[in-house]
């Protein structure tokens, strides 16, 4: 039972099985969540099909609890939350906050990627369009509880973002700041490869009038060629077999203090003195400030 009114969340994408990578936010925030005797939720981020792999959300969940890693209350799927996300577009399109845009994917390119506001005014209608929040809440910086202040690239700060797609999907950043606010989550633990959409996000809590969550982005794991583990670049699945020296491992990876007597722990009371001795202040920025992961999770 939560004592604290801290709500943590995982929300993992189902386009593929977890890896070594995404170990590390399932762990890292699940960590947070029980140190600061709060609620750790899963929420599973099931808006884009076509990025999809069919069986990936199961095996996802399979996983989590394989790993000890055991979530609070019912999941969340984003693929049944279209009427919320619906609900939000149409407010912030009452209050004159959003607007059609028709421009090319080319034409943006040819500004250098930023999109530069062209169709505020132009009152397009719905028909092959994208929606865009006018953007009046630039965050240009935030407080992450790891790197401390972080500043964002001020274009991309001002940019009029997309809220919904062209092709008719809900846009990521309006989806996980409407689920966030829905789930009541107080702090965002996830990875490094997040960082730049925050104050996006930020913007989007700004605009609706909520609470802004904390957020604390960890490192990433990077294979042995340096690049982030992924699913576009074949990062291999979690083992199946024992769980414990992976946990291990992605404990060593957030440079936690371990003891090799834990080997010899259940899963479960392994994972309960991980949470004991959770210490954030320990994990690294960066993956290369640690070694203790290099190649793979296998
Ligand atoms: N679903 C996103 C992903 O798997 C993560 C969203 C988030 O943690 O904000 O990359
Ligand atoms: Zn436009």
């Amino acid at each position: 039972m939560p004592e604290s009114d801290y709500i943590g969340r995982f929300a993992p994408s189902p386009s593929g099985e977890l890896h070594f990578g995404s170990l590390i936010a399932a762990l890292g925030s699940y960590l947070q969540a029980r140190a600061s005797h709060g609620s750790w939720l899963v929420r599973i981020e099931d808006i884009d099909p076509p990025r999809e792999v069919p069986g990936a959300a199961s095996t996802i969940l399979r996983q989590l609890e394989h790993y000890g890693l055991h979530w609070d209350g019912d999941i969340v799927w984003q693929s049944q939350r279209h009427n919320a996300y619906r609900e939000a577009l149409n407010h912030l399109q009452r209050e004159g906050m959003s607007y059609f845009c028709t421009c090319t994917r080319a034409r943006i390119q040819s500004l250098g990627g930023i999109y530069d506001g062209h169709c505020r005014t132009l009152n397009h209608g719905p028909t092959n369009a994208a929606v865009r929040l006018a953007q009046h809440h630039p965050v240009l910086h935030f407080d992450d509880k790891l790197r401390g202040r972080i500043t964002a690239d001020e274009k991309l700060a001002r940019e009029d973002f997309i809220i919904h797609r062209r092709d008719g999907l809900f846009a990521y950043n309006l989806a996980v700041v409407v689920d966030d606010h829905f789930q009541g989550v107080t702090e965002i633990v996830r990875g490094a490869d997040l960082i730049e959409p925050t104050v996006r996000q930020i913007s989007l809590y700004r605009q609706f009038g909520w609470p802004v969550p904390g957020y604390i982005h960890l490192p990433l794991a990077l294979n042995a060629q340096g690049n982030k583990l992924s699913k576009q670049n074949h990062a291999p699945a979690l083992p199946d077999g024992d769980p414990r020296p992976v946990i291990i491992r992605a404990l060593q990876f957030l440079n936690q203090d371990v003891t090799n007597e834990w080997q010899d722990l259940r899963i479960d009371a392994l994972l309960q003195k991980a949470v004991a001795n959770w210490a954030l202040c320990r994990v690294p920025e960066a993956a290369d400030a640690n070694t203790a992961f290099s190649n793979g999770s296998r």
